[in-house]
């Protein structure tokens, strides 16, 4: 296990990914929940096989990968069947976190939840960073990247933790209210300090 983690979280169009493509060029182990929540539904891992078994083959595309649309309706229409899922996924998805942490090989390591403070994820780790970015440039990225209407991603951010409620949990803050060269170069010198306190917490 990395014996420092440091926690990364921020809301929807924050720049999470932007930040932790900028720690791991810095050569920092990025563990990433959404991707891990990805991984364990893969054809060939025993969690897809439970929800075909459950749903049934339709919930499946030709090439045998998920329908993760198909399963959004699915659960969308009937809150029995999304705590089934949440159930199935939940504990599978905490093993691969640890699994991959405990893989890291830099000196502290980076896991990055959107809902990092809701799912108790918080508790792995020593720091939490909140990526932090006024609404107005939220929307806009989000929406650019995403092609989606500002009602869409207005919806999103009103249904997330409140930017007050995700800072009360912060150690440090990243405002990513500039450009990308800006935002390397607060990357880099929050590198600097979790060196530091990574070697610290060696002692
Ligand atoms: P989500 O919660 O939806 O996964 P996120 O917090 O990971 O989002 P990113 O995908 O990193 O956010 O950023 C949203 C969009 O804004 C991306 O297209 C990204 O390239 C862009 N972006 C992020 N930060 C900056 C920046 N400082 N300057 C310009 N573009 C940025």
């Amino acid at each position: 296990m990395a014996n420092y983690i440091v926690g990364l979280t921020g809301g929807i169009g924050s720049g999470k990914t932007a930040v932790s493509d900028a720690f791991a060029a810095l050569g920092v182990t990025v563990v990433d929940a959404d991707v891990v929540s990805r991984e364990v539904v893969e054809p060939g891992r025993p969690a897809l096989a439970a929800i075909v078994e459950h749903f049934g083959a339709d919930i499946t595309t030709a090439d045998g990968h998920l329908d993760r649309a198909a399963l959004r309706q699915v659960i969308f229409a009937d809150a029995s069947e999304k705590q089934w899922l949440e159930q199935l996924l939940h504990p599978l998805i905490g093993e691969e976190t640890l699994h991959q942490l405990a893989a890291a090989d830099s000196p502290y390591a980076l896991l990055v939840s959107p809902l990092l403070t809701e799912t108790g994820q918080q508790q792995l780790c020593q720091r939490v960073l909140v990526v932090d970015a006024p609404e107005a440039l939220q929307l806009q990225r989000t929406m650019t990247r995403d092609n989606n209407s500002r009602e869409q991603v207005e919806r999103i951010i009103a249904s997330q933790s409140s930017r007050q409620q995700r800072l009360a949990s912060a150690d440090d803050v990243l405002n990513n209210d500039g450009d990308l060269a800006e935002l390397r170069e607060k990357v880099a010198q929050l590198h600097q300090t979790y060196l530091q306190l990574a070697a610290q917490a060696h002692d």
